[in-house]
């Protein structure tokens, strides 16, 4: 039979401030910061200790928000979600359960069939907890990210492939970059995925019983594990089975999925609302300031790079980073005085530079800045050097940081354009190939193109490629006559 998925996501991400949701400790880097060094008795439990809510992590949450496209609720309550857990010392943890902060939003992704629409469900504040480590038989806990507030974010079962869920991720990291409110390091599991899984027969609208799977850390193990329950479950009802509903981890060394624990309901964690705390309560005017002050976003922007004159899917390329489509902008902008054009700026950018750097991101830290890229492309379209010295000098950038320009002096790279010179040299190579003119001459058309290369080989690759081709076809053609 054949299957269709339903797949919902739910995202956690943290968020980043200065200091943890309910208390004044620092949030550090925990994959480097000294453990437990960063705690206080509200974020380890004690007795008696009190929370306060970090306004700082609510605006950044509304911030997310706004940009799903949800309504934002003047009024939220946080909840405690009861469980035990070693790495949860109070034995439970501050969440938001009925009233949440944010609902019914949506974000488009790109799927081969088009724009699609995925419902966010809601968007809720809570608190991260501690990080286990098991080493040598033992198990260490680290309580400095106990109290990082954390966002969660899930969306409706609006997906129907593994690809679209990595869609749907990709998309949802380059926004919470866009609203600086998220490093987006996945392997530092600062924004960590669940996938939640069933499948049904095609055509059918009933929801089967579903997965879960927890902590999927990057993008290549949401797609190899959604893809892999997939699998997994129509199996199951090819053999007239049954799928249990459970909370699943992922192997990324085996591809497949291993049962954690049997799914708990939302009635076991006795949610109740925290006593500690009031309803969180946004005034309209703060909420209508934090949208005044959303910068633009993916998708704002992809669409004013189409209107520059690029293609879809360059502007999409270019979109996913941040830092990319900062700096193609920057080179836009500083392009205008040169007139260059944005199509040619990223056209350079994405196949030229990008081929220079070990993944998009690394353009922070690239050496060749957007106005000496724009440099480089005004050295080719004033026909100062071709194309392929062009490249070369880009090499050289990279290496030695230098200015296109003064590379081209110091090496000697101008190109040659002067007519006489080119003319000479057309009538060197002709001289030299008594056998192959005759050829030519005979009708084998395509020996023009030989004689090209081997006239820009004489002149060391630096001649005007024009200035050569239109020289040796008015030759070439005297010479038939
Ligand atoms: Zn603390």
């Amino acid at each position: 039979m054949k299957y269709e998925p339903v797949i919902g996501l739910e995202i956690h991400a943290e968020l980043l401030t200065q200091s943890k949701m309910f208390c004044s400790c620092a949030v550090v880097d925990s994959t480097t910061a000294l453990p437990n060094r960063h705690v206080c008795p509200v974020c380890t439990g004690q007795p008696g200790a009190l929370p306060a809510i970090n306004a700082r992590a609510v605006e950044l949450s509304v911030r997310v928000g706004l940009a799903l496209n949800c309504e934002i609720h003047s009024e939220s309550i946080f909840a405690r979600k009861n469980y035990f857990y070693p790495d949860l010392p109070k034995g439970y943890q501050i969440s938001q359960y009925e009233l949440p902060l944010a609902t019914n939003g949506w974000l488009d992704i790109d799927t081969p069939e088009g724009l699609k629409r995925i419902r966010i469900r809601r968007v809720h504040i809570e608190e991260d907890t501690g990080k286990l480590s098991h080493v040598d038989g033992r198990s260490l806990v680290d309580y400095n990210r106990s109290g990082v507030p954390l966002l969660e974010i899930v969306t409706e079962p609006d997906l129907r492939s593994a690809e679209e869920a990595v869609a749907f991720a990709v998309k949802l990291r380059a926004i919470l970059r866009y609203l600086g409110v998220n490093t987006g390091d996945m392997e530092k599991g600062v924004i960590r995925f669940e996938s939640n899984v069933s499948v049904r027969p095609a055509g059918s609208d009933i929801l089967n019983t579903r997965t879960e799977i927890k902590n999927l850390n990057s993008f290549r193990s949401l797609l190899a594990g959604t893809a892999y329950e997939i699998e997994r479950q129509s199996a199951i009802y090819d053999t007239g089975g049954a799928v249990d509903q459970e909370t699943l981890g992922f192997n990324e060394m085996t591809g497949k999925t291993y049962s954690q624990r049997g799914k708990e309901n939302a009635h076991d964690y006795r949610y109740f609302p925290e006593p500690d705390l009031p309803p969180l309560v946004l005034d309209p005017g703060w909420i209508q300031t934090i949208q005044r002050s959303l910068p633009e976003l993916p998708d704002a922007k992809r669409q004013r790079f189409i209107e520059m004159g690029l293609t879809a899917y360059d502007a999409s390329v270019l979109i996913d980073e941040k830092a990319v489509a900062d700096y193609f902008d920057r080179a836009v902008e500083y392009g205008l005085s040169k007139q260059i054009e944005p199509k040619s700026i990223a056209n350079w950018l994405t196949t030229d530079l990008f081929a220079r750097l070990d993944d998009k991101s690394a353009i922070q830290a690239c050496p060749v800045s957007p106005q000496m890229l724009v440099d480089l492309i005004a050295l080719v379209t004033d026909r100062t050097i071709n194309t392929s010295t062009a490249r070369a000098v880009l090499d050289e950038m990279f290496t030695t940081g230098k200015a296109p320009g003064e590379i081209v002096r110091e090496k000697g790279l101008s190109q040659v354009s002067d007519q006489a010179q080119i003319r000479e040299a057309i009538r060197k190579v002709l001289e030299a190939n008594p056998g192959e003119v005759e050829k030519f001459l005979a009708g084998k058309e395509s020996l023009a193109q030989w004689f090209f290369g081997q006239v820009m080989r004489s002149m060391g690759g630096k001649a005007d490629p024009m200035v050569i081709r239109s020289t040796l076809d008015e030759i070439l053609s005297s010479l038939k006559q």
